[in-house]
């Protein structure tokens, strides 16, 4: 169907922690429960004293973890980084936490999530003479906050925070502290918690959950919060704006067990599989299958709606990599079967309903499709709990071109037929919305949705730094 094609990158996870005797290993525990936002490298750098020290590497936690690695990595605080490329590409030196030395202190930075004005930043101060050491768009804020012209080490992080456009839920470990920011939207999750006397922060709450610390509250939209052994002081750098968490989060990316916005993962997806359910009530059929594990929520949800009975139809094999990110189609082709078999007893001779949370390139669920026919399916319902993806995502979730996306270019009866399903059934927009976010105010009940919708909500690609902007760099 489609040729050779860049693999989608999925996001990152980050952790941090202050005021603990054992900051690398609680790190090491926090990226765990994240290891599903980034396998391809994982970093953690430890504060102690004004020393500072890093262990990362290329793999997955336990890898670059291994057997004593960690021993002598001692210190009050750390921040951690699970990573999965999004910007500028793979290999160690993009590896976070970033660290920078220098004459002034030492300074690391991890970041989730993407900035879209990273290039045109990067142009201009190396134009001032700025080197930079990684492709990662990360390294842009530590140049930004070196050459900021302002008093204090906080008002230059405050200042270089503002030049910043895009997503970014950003930890940094300094000599002042643990620094916290998040975007003026909030797009990427963000959560604070506390263990004992120290202080926690998590892209998830799941992180939380394995530690046995608890769950404060969300960092807010546009602010900077220090912590430091004076406690923990909340600032903003910049106003919030329209409220635009990632509305994939909810479908696919997060963990079921971790709340986000105050919202459980698993309970939003059942409600999106039970919204679904309602839209199609339309379709006849005998039993409700999940693919696992991502699906498995709304497919409870759908047949708990519909009165079709759920059941085991697929078994994923634990044992085997990951199939999305396979650099060629034949390999993710190979991969997807390797990967899920079908359960003959439960498909043959049977209507399916097929739920799985979102189509991509449409690889994933024709390979299924075919697979449940093969095992004897009379019938299959593909139903994705998500609308069409059409619009490529800028903002860590790199869909960087629209020919990736089956549905910016096939209609849905279109879809149907690539991927040889009996029927195709997407859920609406404005079903995602209500399902996620009922208890929420507003039209868009502060959700991003570009990539269904192609409503951005910030810029795409500034082009331009304001002359205000350049003032700040210079
Ligand atoms: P595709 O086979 O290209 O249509 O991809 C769809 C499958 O990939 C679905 O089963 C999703 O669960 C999964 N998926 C959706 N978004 C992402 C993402 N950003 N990264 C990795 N997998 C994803
Ligand atoms: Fe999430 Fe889509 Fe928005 Fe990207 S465009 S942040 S994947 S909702």
């Amino acid at each position: 169907m489609f040729g050779e094609l860049r693999g989608l990158n999925e996001e990152c996870g980050v952790f941090g922690i202050w005021g603990n005797e054992n900051p690398a290993q609680l790190s090491y525990y926090g990226l765990h429960a994240l290891q599903h936002r980034g396998q391809e490298g994982a970093g953690i750098v430890v504060k102690d004293g004004k020393q500072f020290r890093a262990v990362k590497g290329e793999g997955l936690v336990n890898d670059v973890f291994s057997e004593g690695k960690l021993e002598g990595l001692k210190g009050q605080a750390a921040i951690a980084h699970a990573r999965y490329t999004t910007a500028g590409g793979g290999g160690i030196e993009n590896v976070q936490p970033l660290l920078f030395r220098s004459s002034t202190g030492s300074l690391s930075i991890a970041h989730n999530g993407n900035l879209v004005n990273a290039n045109h930043l990067k142009q201009h101060l190396e134009r001032q003479g700025s080197i930079f050491n990684s492709t990662s768009d990360t390294e842009v804020l530590a140049h930004l906050i070196k050459k900021s012209t302002h008093p204090t080490f906080l008002s230059k992080v405050k200042n270089a925070l503002t030049l910043l456009k895009g997503a970014f839920s950003i930890l940094m470990l300094s000599e002042e502290g643990l620094i916290v920011a998040r975007d003026q939207h909030g797009l990427r999750p963000l959560a604070l918690g506390k263990l004992g006397d120290s202080w926690v922060v998590a892209s998830e709450t799941c992180a939380f959950d394995l530690i046995g610390a608890e769950f404060v509250r969300s960092v807010e939209p546009g602010e900077l919060i220090v912590i430091n052994d004076s406690g923990v002081k909340s600032d903003r750098f910049v106003e919030p704006d329209k409220r635009a968490m990632c509305a994939m989060e909810y479908v696919y990316l997060a963990r079921p067990d971790s709340e986000i916005g105050g919202i459980n993962v698993h309970m939003a997806r059942k409600r999106m599989g039970k919204t679904l359910a309602k839209e199609c009530a339309h379709i006849e059929a005998d039993v409700v299958t999940g693919v696992p594990d991502s699906s498995i929520s709304a497919a409870i949800g759908f047949a708990e709606e519909s009165g079709i009975p759920y059941e085991l139809g697929l078994i994923k094999n634990r044992y085997v990599g990951r199939t999305f990110i396979q650099p060629t189609q034949e390999l993710r082709e190979r991969g997807v079967k390797m990967k899920l078999s079908p359960v003959r007893q439960v498909v043959q001779g049977k209507r399916v309903v097929m739920v799985d949370d979102s189509i991509v390139r449409g690889t994933t669920s024709r390979r299924i499709v075919k697979m449940l026919k093969e095992a004897g399916a009379a019938e299959v319902h593909v139903v994705i709990s998500s609308p069409p993806m059409t619009d490529p995502c800028y903002y860590g979730i790199d869909t960087s071109s629209s020919e990736e996306l089956i549905a910016s270019s096939h209609s849905v009866e279109e879809i149907r037929d690539a991927i040889g399903a009996d029927t195709v059934t997407f859920l609406s927009v404005e079903g995602m919305v209500e399902s996620i976010a009922r208890q929420h105010e507003g039209p868009e009940r502060g959700l991003c949705l570009a990539c269904f919708t192609g409503k951005y909500p910030t810029e795409i690609f500034p082009d331009t730094i304001l002359p205000h902007e350049k003032e700040l760099i210079r």
